[in-house]
C-alpha cells in the first residue's frame, strides 16, 4: 500500500489534520489504534471549546469531528503503529499486525497516556480498585469510598466528577497548593470532595482480589497515615506516545516530539501536532490548531521537490 499523507492517531490533532489536507484536495488516511477521540474520549464536558456555550461531552464533540472528517473523503485504518523506517524520502509505516504502508509525508498525532505512580501495589491491583479514568470506571464505585491522586486539572475533574457515585471522596496531592486552573480549584470547592494536600502515597494495600487502603507520608509532619478505600484513581500527569518514532526525530528530555512552528519535526516529511508534542497549554483546542497547521506544512511538502518520490 502506498499513500500521500497518514496521520497517526485519531484525535482533535489529528482528526482536524485529517479535515485540512482533504479539504486541500489531498487523499489522507488516519491510524487508530482504537476509537477515534483520543483522550476527549475521558473527558465528561468540555467547557472551554469556542462555539459550545453550554459545554459539549468529549464523546460527543470527538463524534462530530470524526463525521467532518468522514464527510470530506477521508479513511481510517483501525490498528497500531509499531515503528516507522524511512527509505530515502520515504516513510515506511509498520503496523501490529504485520501491514508495511508507505507514504510521502507523516502527521503524528498519536497524544498521550496516563503515568503511573510507580509505587508498591499499583500493578498488582490496576483494574481491582485502581483505575486510570473516572468517567470509564466511576461507576462501579457507587456508594464507595474513592481517592483521586494528583494535582492537576484532570485530578480535580475526576475527583469532582466522582462524587456523583462515590459515598466520599479524597483527593491526595503531593504539594501544599494545585497545579490546576484557579477555575477548577474555586469549582472545586463547590463539591463534597475531602483534599489532603502534602501527602505522597507510599504504598497501595489490597486483600489479594482488591484495593483496600492507601498508605500516605505527611510531608510536613512526617507521619504516616492509611486511609481505607475501595478505589483509587491515578491522575499524575501525561507520557507521549512515542514508542514508534522513539529517538528518530528529535524529543525533549520528557520524549515529547519538538517541532517548529509548522509542525515540522527534525525529519523532513514528518510533521506532530496535539498531545504529543512539546509545548505549553494541551487543550482540544489548541490540539485543532497544530493540527491545520501541520496539513498546511503537509500540503506544502508534498507539492516541494522535497517530497519527489514514489
Ligand atoms: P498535569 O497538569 O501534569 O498534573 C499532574 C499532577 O500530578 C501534578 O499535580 C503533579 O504534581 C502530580 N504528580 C505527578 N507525578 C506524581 C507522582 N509521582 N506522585 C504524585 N503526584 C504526582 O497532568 P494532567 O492533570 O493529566 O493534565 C495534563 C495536561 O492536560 C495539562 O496541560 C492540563 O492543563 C491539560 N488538561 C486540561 C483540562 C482543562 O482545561 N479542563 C483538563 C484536563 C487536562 P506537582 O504539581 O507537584 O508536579
Amino acid at each position: 500500500m502506498e499513500e500521500k499523507l497518514i496521520i497517526i492517531g485519531g484525535g482533535p490533532a489529528g482528526m482536524t489534520a485529517g479535515i485540512y489536507a482533504l479539504r486541500a484536495g489531498i487523499k489522507t488516511t488516519i491510524i487508530e489504534k482504537s476509537f477515534p477521540g483520543g483522550n476527549m474520549l475521558l473527558t465528561e464536558k468540555i467547557d472551554n471549546y469556542p462555539g459550545f456555550p453550554e459545554g459539549i461531552s468529549g464523546i460527543e464533540l470527538a463524534e462530530r469531528m470524526r463525521q467532518q472528517y468522514l464527510k470530506f473523503g477521508g479513511e481510517i485504518v483501525n490498528g497500531e503503529v509499531m515503528d516507522i523506517s524511512f527509505e530515502g524520502n520515504k516513510k515506511i509505516i509498520r503496523m501490529a499486525d504485520g501491514r508495511e504502508i508507505k507514504t510521502v509525508a507523516v502527521i503524528i498525532a498519536s497524544g498521550s497516556s496516563r503515568k503511573k505512580l510507580g509505587v508498591k501495589g499499583e500493578d498488582e491491583y490496576t483494574g481491582k480498585g485502581i483505575s486510570f479514568c473516572a468517567i470509564c470506571d466511576g461507576a462501579f464505585f457507587k456508594g464507595k469510598k474513592v481517592a483521586v491522586i494528583g494535582g492537576g486539572n484532570s485530578a480535580l475533574e475526576e475527583a469532582m466528577y466522582l462524587t456523583r457515585y462515590a459515598a466520599s471522596c479524597f483527593l491526595i496531592h503531593r504539594r501544599d497548593s494545585f497545579r490546576a486552573s484557579v477555575y477548577l480549584q474555586e469549582e472545586l470547592k463547590k463539591y463534597p470532595v475531602t483534599t489532603l494536600l502534602s501527602r505522597t502515597v507510599l504504598k497501595i494495600e489490597g486483600d489479594g482480589k482488591k484495593v483496600i487502603a492507601l498508605v500516605l507520608e505527611n510531608r510536613n509532619t512526617g507521619e504516616i497515615e492509611t486511609i481505607n478505600v475501595d478505589g483509587i484513581f491515578i491522575s499524575v500527569g501525561q507520557k507521549p506516545n512515542v514508542e514508534f518514532i522513539d529517538g528518530k526525530v528529535e524529543q525533549n528530555p520528557s520524549g515529547y516530539i519538538i517541532t517548529d512552528y509548522k509542525m515540522q519535526t527534525s525529519v523532513k516529511g514528518i510533521f506532530a501536532c496535539g498531545d504529543v508534542i512539546r509545548k505549553s497549554l494541551y487543550q482540544v483546542i489548541t490540539a485543532c490548531s497544530e493540527g491545520a497547521i501541520a496539513a498546511s506544512s503537509a500540503e506544502i511538502y508534498l507539492s516541494s521537490k522535497d517530497s519527489d518520490i514514489i
